[in-house]
């Protein structure tokens, strides 16, 4: 399977916007080393517009500029030119894409795993996938600009090992970018998923050009991915956002973490198929809890609404101590759209304190479920700009 991003809904800012890059770096791909001015007066962009781009581009390391001859002419940087690989693990399933610098998807491959998998028997999954993708695409090893990978668990930015609490024990302690890049051949760089989620938006998603939000994972596990005046929040060790573990009933059912009553244990994908299944009588997958919560199934409208008014107490709390612009659900549960969002919007307006959540925006994901592979192929991109 192969194809676009879906980050572009026609005529949205960031559609836009990535179109503008594209083109500008298309210019650069064709081996050119134009001016800014020779730039906007080929693709016909105003001269702003085409500053605000260059900036941008050269600031994330796509780019290089040269004003040794007396001209302050520019070219592709070495990472702006070549393709990198991104590897997302989820509770179940691992993807593996190839796009290039504008996190166009050349080539993608996913396979379910176990969620006890050992982790070297996920990498070695995730290997052959990754051999495949570069078969597609006529690319090798050596031609990638770099390596990015999501785990859903705190990556110890002291140590890289993989911290608790997260839904893949296989991995807990251990130092996932040293597997990885044993596993792979080439360096990895490794971070949280939703951290990875919060990246793309800001980056190819509806977060462009927005220096505070907050991404939400709603999935088996439940993250938070902080980008504060337009970086990425890790905090000292790596673990900021990990909002599926505040409490939110201190003696309610224990949680992975081995705290009580965290978020995620009443939130969490499994919990609302739990909560459903003696009324349903079979498991439903989330995606047919949705569908039949909008033709009308009373129980399933509940299970979701009251998902999203917990959440959105959790989200209040946020609201107050970092005071993001926008809140962006990914995941799973984020397949429910305004079922979910409806109650989260009550609650934060009800919780929140008015300067913090006046005009917040509140959306579902606009790259939806490559939100986090997307967000590896920047980090990727972003390593390799860093070391070149
Ligand atoms: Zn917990």
């Amino acid at each position: 399977m192969s194809g676009q991003a879906a980050a572009d809904r026609p005529g949205s800012q960031g559609a836009l916007r990535r179109a503008n890059r594209a083109r500008i770096l298309g210019e650069l791909r064709r081996g050119r080393t134009p001016t800014q001015a020779d730039l906007a007066r080929e693709t016909g962009l105003a001269p702003a517009t085409v500053s605000n781009i260059v900036r941008d581009l050269l600031r994330d390391g796509m780019v290089a500029v040269d004003d040794s001859g007396g001209r302050r002419i520019l070219r592709l940087s070495p990472a702006g030119s070549g393709l990198a690989a991104s590897i997302d693990y989820g509770h179940r399933h691992v993807m593996v894409a190839l796009a290039d610098a504008e996190a166009r998807i050349i080539a993608e491959r996913r396979a379910d795993l176990a969620q006890d998998l050992p982790a070297e028997q996920g990498l070695a999954v995730a290997a052959r996938l990754l051999h495949e993708v570069l078969a597609e695409a006529g690319a090798d090893l050596g031609s990638l600009a770099g390596i990015g990978m999501g785990l859903p668990a705190p990556i110890d930015s002291r140590t890289g090992t993989v911290g608790s609490p997260t839904i893949l024990p296989g991995w807990v302690g251990l130092p996932a970018a040293t597997l990885a890049g044993a596993a792979f051949g080439r360096p990895v760089t490794v971070d949280n998923d939703a951290n990875l989620g919060a990246l793309a938006e800001l980056r190819w998603g509806c977060g462009a050009g927005t220096a505070n939000l907050a991404y939400l994972k709603l999935s088996e596990g439940v993250g938070a991915g902080l980008i504060v005046d337009g970086r990425l929040f890790r905090g000292p060790n790596g673990t900021a956002g990990e909002i599926g573990h505040t409490t939110v009933d201190e003696f309610g059912a224990l949680c992975r973490c081995g705290n009580r009553g965290c978020l995620e244990t009443v939130v969490a994908a499994r919990r609302v198929v739990d909560l459903l299944r003696p009324v349903v009588g079979r498991e439903l997958s989330i995606g047919e809890v949705v569908a039949a919560a909008r033709s009308g199934d009373r129980a399933c409208a509940r299970a979701i609404g009251d998902t999203g008014l917990q959440v959105g107490r959790a989200v209040a709390d946020l609201c107050n101590l970092v005071n993001p612009e926008m809140i962006i659900v990914g995941g799973e549960l984020a397949q429910a759209g305004d079922l979910l969002l409806a109650p989260m919007r009550q609650v934060i307006a009800r919780c929140g304190v008015p300067s913090a959540v006046d005009g917040i925006r509140l959306t579902t994901a606009t790259l939806g479920a490559r939100a986090h592979v997307l967000g590896g192929i920047t980090l990727a991109f972003e390593s390799a700009a860093a070391l070149g």
